[in-house]
C-alpha cells in the first residue's frame, strides 16, 4: 500500500530514470502525483463516428491506419499522411516537415485521435494527437479521459495508468478539512475527489470534484491569512492613541486644501483604528494622485503626538526622497524632525542617524529597505507605513513591524487590486479605498499610435508643450527584467532623440545603473525645471511628483501591461495643465492593441486592472515581482471568484476558534511549506 508521502520511485515500474523526468514535471511523491491534476478532458464517452466530425472543431475518434504517405511537393516542404478509416468513412491525418512520425504507425493499427478537423474534399486533421486504442482499455477510452501537463517522454497514457494505479494503491489520504466545513458545503470527500478530478464518472462529479478541491485549497490559504491577521492584533495591547490633540488639528488647519469627502473617510477610520487597543492594520488602495500622501501625514501627526515614532518604507531610493520633502512640507512646520534612511549615506551619516532613532531625537523615519536592517532600532515605534505594497512581501512588513511593540500599521497601495485579488494577497489586511481624485483634474488625453507618427508626435506635441513652458517624459521600451539592458535601451533612445527631434531642448537620462547622487541630481534638475524632458526606465514608474510635467511618451508600448502602463500615465496629469500621454507601438498582436485601446479610453485604474487581470493571470499581473502568494495547484483567484467569497467566509469562522489555530499548523506546514511558519513560532 502507498503512502501519501511515498517517494515516487518506490512504486512499482518507477525507476531512476522515469524518476527523473517525472521530476521534472515537479512530481516526487504519490501525492504530488495525485496533485497533477488535468489541464482538461476529453469527453470518449461516446466517440463520433467520422461522417459525423464536425469541421472547425477539436474532435476525438477511433479509426484503423489503412495507409502511410509522405510527399515532397516543394523543397523544404515535407507533407506525412496517415489515411485511416472507420465504418463511416475515412481522414487523414497530417503533419508537416515531421517525417519521422511515419515510422511509429503501422497498417492495421487502431487509433484514438483528437484534433482540430478541417472538412474540405477531404477529412483532415493537423498535428492530432495520437494514441493507440487498446481494446479492454479503462484509462484512456470510453470514459472522460483526463489529459495533463506531460513532456515528450512523460506522454499521456503512462500519465494516466500510473495515477490510476496510484489512486487505487493509495490506502489513506488525509482529510484536511474540518467535518462542519464539509456537511455545511456538501464537500465530496477528499479521496472521492481526487478519484473524479482524474477519471470522473461523469460530468456531475467532475464539477464536484473541482469545487472540493479549489475550496480547500482557497479555504486553506484564507485560514493562514486570517491566522495572520489574528496573530498581529490580538495576544497584544497594541498603542491607544487619544482622539486629536495639538499637532493634528494644527496640521488639519494648515492644509493647502480641504480633504475629499473619500480622504475624509479614510481618516475617519484611521482615527477609529489608531484610538483602539487593538493594531491597526489596514491597506489604503487610492489610484494615482488620488492624495493618499496627506493621510500618511496625518496618521503620523498622530502617532507623534501621543508621544511615538513613525516609519516610512518605500521600494526605490527617489520615491523615498520625495516622500520625505513632501512629508517635511506637512510636518516640518509643525516641529516635528524627520530623518531620510536609505542605503546610500556613509557610513558615518548612517551611524549618527541610527543613534538619533535609536534615542528618539526623531519623530519620522523615511527610507528604503534598510530600515529593515538589523541594526535599526527604534526608541518607541508606533505607526508603520508602507507605500507601493505589492513589492513588499508579507514577510518584509512583519519585519519591519516586528521593531516595534505592536505598531501600528498602514499600507498605501496606487496599484488598484480587484477586490477578489485584494481578498488573497491582502487578506491579513482591513481595507480602505479612495476613488474619488481631487477636484479641478483634468483628465489624461491618452492616444494609441504607430512608430509612423513618432516624428510628429516628438515635433508637435513634446516640442511645442517644451516652448510652452511645460515638461516631458520619455518612457523607454523595457526590455527585460534587466537593469542592465533598460538602462541600455534608455541610453540608446537619449541619443537619438537628443540628436534629432529633441536636440535644441534641455533633456536629461535617468535609468536604474546611474548612482545615486547622479540619479538625485537629475531628479532635481527635471523638479526645478531646468532639465525639460526626462528620458526614462520604469524607475519614474512610481510616487514621481512634477505638476509642470504634462506630456508622456511611452517608446514600446506593448512590453508593458496595462496596469504598469496606468501607473506610468499617473506621472503628468498633476497640475492644472491639460496632459497628454501617447502610446507608441507597432505590434500587431490582437490583444496588445486591445490592452493599448482600453487604455486610451479610459482613465479608472480599477477598471483597467479588473481587465488587466482577465487579459493576464494572477502572475502576469504583478509582473515577475513577487506578488506575495504562494503557488495554487487548483484554484485560479481570477476565475474562482465564487467560491473564494465562500472560502474565505467559512475561514474567518474557523479562525474564530482560538483552538484551530493549533490543529491547522501541520496542514498549513504541509500544504504552503514555510509561507506561513512564522505565526507559529512564538
Ligand atoms: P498619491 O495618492 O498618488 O500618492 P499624492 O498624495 O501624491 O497622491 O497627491 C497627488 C497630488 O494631489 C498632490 O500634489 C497633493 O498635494 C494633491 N492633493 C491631495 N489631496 C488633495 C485635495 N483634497 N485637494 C486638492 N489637492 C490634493
Ligand atoms: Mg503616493
Amino acid at each position: 500500500m502507498l503512502q501519501w508521502l511515498q517517494p515516487i520511485k518506490e512504486i512499482k515500474g518507477i525507476g531512476p530514470a522515469r524518476a527523473a523526468l517525472l521530476a521534472k514535471l515537479n512530481i516526487f511523491s504519490a501525492g504530488d502525483l495525485l496533485e497533477h491534476f488535468p489541464r482538461r478532458y476529453e469527453d470518449r464517452r461516446q466517440l463520433k463516428p467520422i461522417q459525423l466530425l464536425a469541421d472547425d472543431t477539436w474532435e476525438t475518434f477511433t479509426a484503423t491506419v489503412t495507409g502511410i504517405e509522405e510527399s515532397k511537393p516543394r523543397r523544404g516542404l515535407t507533407i506525412t499522411k496517415v489515411l485511416v478509416r472507420d465504418a463511416t468513412g475515412a481522414a487523414q491525418l497530417v503533419w508537416f516537415n515531421q517525417s519521422y512520425r511515419k515510422k511509429w504507425f503501422k497498417i492495421g493499427m487502431k487509433l484514438i485521435i483528437a484534433g482540430k478537423v478541417k472538412r474540405r474534399f477531404q477529412t483532415e486533421i493537423h498535428n492530432p494527437e495520437i494514441e493507440l486504442a487498446d481494446g479492454n482499455d479503462r484509462v484512456n477510452a470510453g470514459c472522460i479521459v483526463p489529459v495533463y501537463p506531460a513532456s515528450e517522454k512523460i506522454q499521456q497514457r503512462f500519465l494516466r495508468s500510473l495515477i490510476r494505479q496510484v489512486l487505487d494503491g493509495t490506502t489513506a489520504v488525509s482529510e484536511p478539512l474540518p467535518a462542519d466545513i464539509i456537511t455545511r458545503f456538501h464537500l465530496l470527500s477528499r479521496k472521492e475527489a481526487l478519484e473524479n478530478i482524474h477519471f470522473p464518472a461523469n460530468m456531475d462529479l467532475l464539477e464536484q470534484a473541482r469545487y472540493r478541491l479549489v475550496f480547500e485549497e482557497l479555504y486553506l490559504l484564507q485560514c493562514g491569512l486570517a491566522f495572520i491577521k489574528r496573530y498581529k492584533k490580538s495576544g497584544y495591547t497594541g498603542i491607544k492613541h487619544l482622539p486629536d490633540g495639538r499637532l493634528v488639528s494644527r496640521l488639519e488647519r494648515q492644509l493647502p486644501f480641504t480633504l475629499t469627502e473619500d480622504q475624509k473617510k479614510v481618516w475617519q477610520e484611521i482615527k477609529l483604528d489608531m484610538e483602539d487597543t487593538v493594531p491597526m492594520q489596514r491597506l489604503i488602495q487610492g489610484d494615482v494622485g488620488s492624495g493618499k500622501t496627506v493621510l500618511a501625514a496625518l496618521a503620523l501627526a498622530k502617532t507623534i503626538e501621543n508621544g511615538y515614532q513613525g516609519a516610512m518604507m518605500v521600494p526605490t531610493e527617489i520615491l523615498a526622497e520625495q516622500h520625505y520633502h513632501t512629508l517635511a512640507q506637512f510636518l516640518a512646520p509643525l516641529g516635528v524632525k524627520l530623518t531620510l534612511l536609505t542605503g546610500k549615506l556613509t557610513r558615518r551619516a548612517r551611524e549618527e542617524t541610527l543613534e538619533q532613532i535609536r534615542d528618539g531625537l526623531v519623530d519620522v523615519v523615511v527610507g528604503t529597505h534598510a530600515l529593515i536592517q538589523d541594526d535599526v532600532s527604534f526608541h518607541c515605534l508606533g505607526l508603520v507605513i508602507t507605500d507601493e505594497q505589492h513589492r513588499f512581501g508579507v514577510r518584509q512588513r512583519s519585519l519591519l513591524q516586528s521593531k516595534g511593540g505592536m505598531p501600528d500599521v498602514l499600507v498605501m497601495t496606487a496599484t488598484p487590486i480587484p477586490r477578489t485579488m485584494a481578498l488573497t494577497v491582502y487578506g491579513d489586511l482591513d481595507v480602505s479605498v479612495i476613488r474619488q481624485l481631487p477636484p479641478g483634474r483634468k483628465e489624461i488625453k491618452t492616444y494609441a499610435e504607430s512608430n509612423q507618427m513618432r516624428e510628429r508626435v516628438y515635433r508637435n506635441l513634446v516640442v511645442r508643450q517644451v516652448e510652452s513652458g511645460r515638461q516631458a517624459y520619455v518612457v523607454c521600451p523595457l526590455v527585460e527584467e534587466s537593469e542592465n539592458i533598460d538602462a541600455q535601451s534608455a541610453v540608446q533612445v537619449y541619443e537619438q532623440l537628443t540628436r534629432t527631434y529633441l536636440r535644441n531642448i534641455p533633456c536629461c537620462l535617468l535609468h536604474g545603473k546611474l548612482k545615486a547622487t547622479e540619479k538625485e541630481a537629475v531628479m532635481e534638475a527635471f523638479c526645478r525645471g531646468e532639465c525639460k524632458v526626462l528620458v526614462a526606465t520604469t524607475v519614474i514608474e512610481v510616487g514621481v511628483n512634477v505638476p509642470n510635467a504634462t506630456v508622456m511618451v511611452i517608446e514600446g508600448a506593448e512590453r508593458f501591461g496595462l496596469a504598469q502602463l496606468h501607473q506610468l500615465r499617473g506621472r503628468i496629469g498633476r497640475g492644472q495643465h491639460q496632459s497628454y500621454c501617447v502610446l507608441l507601438s507597432d505590434s500587431r498582436n490582437a490583444e496588445t492593441k486591445e490592452r493599448l485601446k482600453i487604455l486610451a479610453q479610459t482613465s479608472d485604474g480599477f477598471l483597467l486592472a479588473e481587465k488587466d487581470l482577465l487579459l493576464r493571470g494572477p502572475g502576469q499581473f504583478f509582473g515577475s515581482r513577487q506578488h506575495g502568494l504562494p503557488d495554487l495547484k487548483i484554484a485560479d483567484i481570477v476565475k474562482d471568484t465564487q467560491v473564494l467569497i465562500e472560502a474565505r467566509r467559512a475561514a474567518l469562522t474557523t479562525a474564530n476558534d482560538p483552538q484551530a489555530i493549533f490543529s491547522m499548523q501541520a496542514v498549513l506546514q504541509e500544504r504552503f511549506g514555510d509561507y506561513f511558519s512564522f505565526i507559529f513560532r512564538n
